[in-house]
């Protein structure tokens, strides 16, 4: 029988809801705190002990997710009667606790505390296999973590793709079947574009970047330029980690982190811009869905198409350069002197086939993002063993890149994501730059002076169209309904291929 509700019944489970969403939304601010903490701060011998009271908290809020409150209220306000009596944003505040709700309900708390375990030890098991480069290490744990996504992918539900349920996780709405024909195409045009380049005989100066840069004068430079692209300091910090991270406590205080190499200077440069990116759409979010789950990124390839295009389109255009150029000689004098501006902007653009996926360049990324979706979707399926992996994976780094990788460390083991669980997250990352591109061609009709604002590095604009039509929004809105509020069309590859194409043709003179 359908569930009568009333004006007084959605009013009363309005106010409950509220209250619980604030609650929670504090212990997370908390607890992301205390994960920046850990990750930056804290001394190496307190960081176990610590760990079991962030584990508490966690535990806490999680319980509030899930609670029996939280479904009464949710049953109430989620009626279609009751839809009649809620704004927008009530509605989308709704729509992101149910999500949650809903799935994770079905999950068993034993079941839940359980691979909660495992995937904090496969932690362990993943890094010292990739130390001792000896895949086997791995396996047991990978095997365990495959078995429960498989189950998990039964528990959530999906519609026509095992790995849609997996992939929704970080981009609502998201199905293999728009999926895979995006990233045909996207490989189909980055292969032959990758052959033309490979083969024109003119080839970008490689060794501008093999001298060393002063790690302070790199931190100096690094400061110089936060505040310029638009990243408030007085509402977030810069500081220091092995793995660079962007983590919003809440959009007035953003913490991002960055890594300096005296012997690779980009790795700092375009590290640090690139979350700034996150950072900046984080601090941009309106105050007015503060204390609610709307407080953050509208998805993960959302956020990463922030990062991507603060970091691709703006930071390794030729424009932004000629500003900031005979900024960087100043710093670095006797490593950059002598070097022309055309040369470093080349240099900054090598397109190469490499081993490591966060080192690669703009065009290959994609191939290593292809290459992850291939394989997590086989071993959802069960056509892919976890014992098969490095085999598989040197297979598909052959046929995607033409390189095989001569050890498990630079090849299957690299990247950390499957030992805590983030099977159906690495699309975002390519997901991010087909959405930057789309925006970069949107932005450029509404904005014509977009590239003149970059060459005077006046970010003014850019950043208030980019928080006007992406940032304000937090989580309002679905990626999907984002994008084409925005673009006026669904993701469409063609923009991505288009900006590689023409901005690869110039430099490698095809
Ligand atoms: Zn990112």
């Amino acid at each position: 029988m359908k569930q009568m509700v009333c004006d007084q019944s959605v009013k009363e489970a309005w106010e409950k809801f509220k209250k619980l969403d604030e609650k929670i939304t504090h212990y997370s601010s908390v607890t992301a705190l205390l994960d920046w903490d850990q990750k930056v701060m804290a001394p190496k011998k307190g960081r176990q002990s610590f760990s079991n009271a962030i584990g508490t908290l966690k535990t806490e809020e999680f319980k509030l997710m899930v609670s029996d409150e939280m479904r009464d209220v949710l049953s109430v306000l989620s009626s279609s009667d009751a839809i009649e009596y809620l704004d927008e944003k009530e509605i989308a505040q709704v729509r992101e606790r149910k999500e949650f709700y809903d799935r994770s309900k079905s999950i068993p708390p034993k079941m839940y505390q359980e691979y909660a375990v495992l995937t904090a030890q496969a932690n362990d098991s993943w890094e010292e296999a990739r130390d001792k480069n000896d895949f086997s290490l791995f396996k047991p744990d990978l095997e365990k973590i495959v078995e429960y996504n498989k189950k998990f992918v039964e528990m959530y539900g999906y519609e026509h793709h095992p790995y849609d349920a997996l992939l929704n996780q970080y981009e609502p709405g998201l199905t293999v079947e728009k999926l895979d024909p995006l990233f045909a195409r996207l490989r189909e045009k980055s292969i032959d574009l990758l052959q033309r380049i490979q083969q024109s005989t003119h080839q970008p100066p490689a060794e501008i970047f093999e001298q060393s840069f002063g790690v302070e004068k790199q931190k100096a430079f690094n400061r110089y330029l936060l505040p310029i692209l638009g990243f408030d300091m007085k509402a977030g910090r810069l500081d220091e980690t092995v793995h660079p991270f962007a983590q919003p406590i809440n959009n007035k205080d953003v913490r991002i982190t960055t890594r300096y190499q005296e012997k690779n200077v980009r790795a700092a440069l375009f590290g640090t811009i690139h979350e700034a990116g996150h950072g900046i759409y984080e601090q941009n979010i309106s105050d007015e869905f503060e204390g609610t789950a709307l407080l953050t990124g509208a998805s993960y390839g959302i956020h990463e198409s922030q990062s991507r295009f603060l970091e691709n389109m703006v930071g390794r255009s030729k424009e932004f350069w000629t500003f900031f150029y005979p900024k960087l000689q100043e710093y670095f004098p006797s490593q950059l002197g002598q070097v022309s501006e055309e040369d470093f902007y080349q240099a900054i653009n090598i397109v190469k086939p490499t081993m490591i996926r966060v080192e690669a360049d703009e065009l290959t990324y994609n191939l290593h993002i292809m290459i992850r979706y291939e394989i997590e979707k086989g071993l959802i399926m069960g056509e892919i063993e976890v014992k098969d992996l490095p085999e598989i994976w040197n297979a598909k780094m052959k046929e995607y890149l033409g390189i095989v990788p001569k050890t498990a460390s630079e090849g299957v083991l690299q990247d950390v994501h499957w030992s805590f669980g983030g099977l159906g997250y690495f699309p975002s990352y390519s997901l991010g730059n087909l959405y930057a591109a789309q925006l970069l061609n949107t932005i450029k009709k509404e904005c014509p002076d977009f590239y003149h604002h970059i060459e005077t590095a006046n970010f003014t604009n850019i950043q208030t169209w980019l928080k006007t039509n992406i940032h304000q929004y937090g989580k309002l809105y679905t990626p999907n309904q984002l994008i084409i509020k925005t673009t006026g069309e669904e993701l469409n590859t063609d923009y991505l291929v288009e900006y590689l194409e023409n901005k690869y043709s110039k430099i490698y003179q095809l």
